[in-house]
């Protein structure tokens, strides 16, 4: 990869455009340390371009001053613009004239830096423009021109967006692209009304798999009430003001980040981020109920690592950890996301498969992989190699206790048969 080739990114960098050397140094420090990236400084838009030339590709955002000595009317934000770099703009004060210069450019917000905690807010804002940068966001409004207004503000916000019309089309979004965060849908649908859209969603997907903002018209104030009633996180009046819809939109994608954090935090396990043994069981009981229920069966695997405790003794308890994390990789890399991997304590995990006709397969295949894993060892040139054993149950049990009991007893027999090795409940 060659320093000097704009079109390829060896590494993410900051690009700070800003005259006030204090400011730019408070920036540099604040920024460097915060995101570990190195933060490039320029006095002009004339040093700018040359940084541009050199990094344009390394830099997803930049903090661009609108008045340099050599770009006193924001010409600096346009050549970052243009460049497809998220903006993130500062000024001395927020007024008319300011409010004039800046709302017709694509930036994702502004800073006022004489207001104490400038730095701290522009932190802030970076931190949530690089987020945003990985966030799909489904819009839904029966107007088509209204929508492609919508949907640029969300790309200034440098959110990735999908555009519906209908309830039809957005359902077919929605199926589509799982991972959308945000529903931004209007009262008015081409197929019908937006507010029982949004009861409609909420009855269908599980709290918390994405946040939805109403958007009222100016005429009926009931409908901002009725969005509320009808399950929508936050609602907003036509005609806004774009800051007011950034507010929104940043405001709903907080909220659902608070309510993700928690909920990992209550299923998750620390150490290796799989589901923690609370949630396999909460989880694993309805799992169990639909294949009883549908007279299938459910692979349930214990999985544990041998010698363990020689790894810690040799090594010491950190490089243990470290091969719980990877170990863990691998088992979150080797199975669907309709399957449940979890850690069900110390240096044991399960999984509850729901095609057990591959388990066998899968679980041979998955201990000749950590067999032949090799993991780094923090601060040594040395690699760390492990094997495990597995006990599978799959023909379906009286209950998910009583085959996880199957998979502990088989998971017996591998130790004592030799380890590095799967048994099966026969
Ligand atoms: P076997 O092959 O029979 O499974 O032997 P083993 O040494 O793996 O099994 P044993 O149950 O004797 O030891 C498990 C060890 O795992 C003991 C415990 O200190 C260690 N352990 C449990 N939780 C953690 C953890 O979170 N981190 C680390 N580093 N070690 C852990
Ligand atoms: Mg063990
Ligand atoms: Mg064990």
């Amino acid at each position: 990869m060659n320093d000097t080739d704009p079109g390829t990114c060896p590494t993410l960098r900051l690009l700070v455009i800003c005259a006030d050397e204090g400011l730019s140094a408070a920036l540099s420090e604040a920024l460097a340390a915060s995101f570990a990236v190195p933060v490039d400084l320029a006095p002009s838009c004339t040093r700018a371009a040359q940084l541009l030339a050199l990094h344009g590709a390394c830099y997803p955002v930049a903090v661009v001053a609108l008045e340099l000595p050599d770009a006193a009317e924001g010409e600096a934000i346009d050549l970052v613009t243009r460049a497809g770099i998220a903006t993130i703009a500062l000024t001395e004060v927020i007024d008319e004239s300011v409010y004039q210069r800046i709302a017709f450019r694509p930036v994702v917000d502004y800073v006022d830096v004489t207001q104490p905690g400038a730095v701290l807010t522009i932190e802030q804002v970076l931190r949530r423009t690089l987020r945003n940068a990985e966030r799909h966001v489904l819009l839904v409004d029966g107007s088509e021109s209204f929508a492609d207004y919508q949907a640029g503000l969300l790309r200034d916000q440098r959110l990735t967006v999908t555009v519906a019309h209908s309830r039809a089309s957005a359902l077919e979004a929605l199926r589509c692209a799982p991972e959308i965060c945000l529903v931004v849908v209007d009262n008015v649908l081409a197929d019908g009304d937006g507010v029982a859209f949004c009861a409609e969603l909420r009855g269908r997907h599980e709290t918390g798999s994405f946040a939805i903002l109403g958007i009222s018209g100016a005429q009926d104030p009931f409908v901002a009430v009725r969005f509320l009633k009808a399950g929508a996180d936050d609602i907003l009046r036509k005609p806004f003001l774009v800051e007011e819809f950034a507010s929104r939109v940043n405001g709903c994608l907080d909220r659902l980040d608070t309510v993700t954090q928690v909920r990992n935090q209550a299923n998750r396990d620390y150490l290796t981020g799989l589901y923690n043994r609370r949630y396999l069981f909460e989880a694993g009981h309805g799992l169990f109920e639909n294949a009883r229920r549908d007279n299938l069966d459910l692979a349930v695997a214990v999985i544990d690592i041998d010698h363990f405790k020689r790894i810690n003794d040799i090594y010491g308890h950190d490089v243990g950890d470290v091969a719980l994390i990877a170990m863990a990789k691998v088992l979150a890399a080797s199975f669907r996301t309709t399957d449940l991997v979890a850690r069900l304590g110390g240096e044991e995990f399960c999984v509850l498969a729901v095609n057990p006709q591959a388990a066998l397969v899968l679980m041979e295949r998955l201990r000749s992989q950590a067999e032949a894993f090799e993991i780094p060892i923090p601060g040594s040139s040395e690699l760390l190699r492990l094997t495990i054993s597995i006990g599978l149950c799959t023909p379906l049990g009286s209950s998910l206790e009583a085959m996880i009991k199957s998979a502990d007893e088989a998971l017996y027999r591998a130790k004592l048969g030799g380890r590095n090795r799967v048994e099966v409940v026969r």
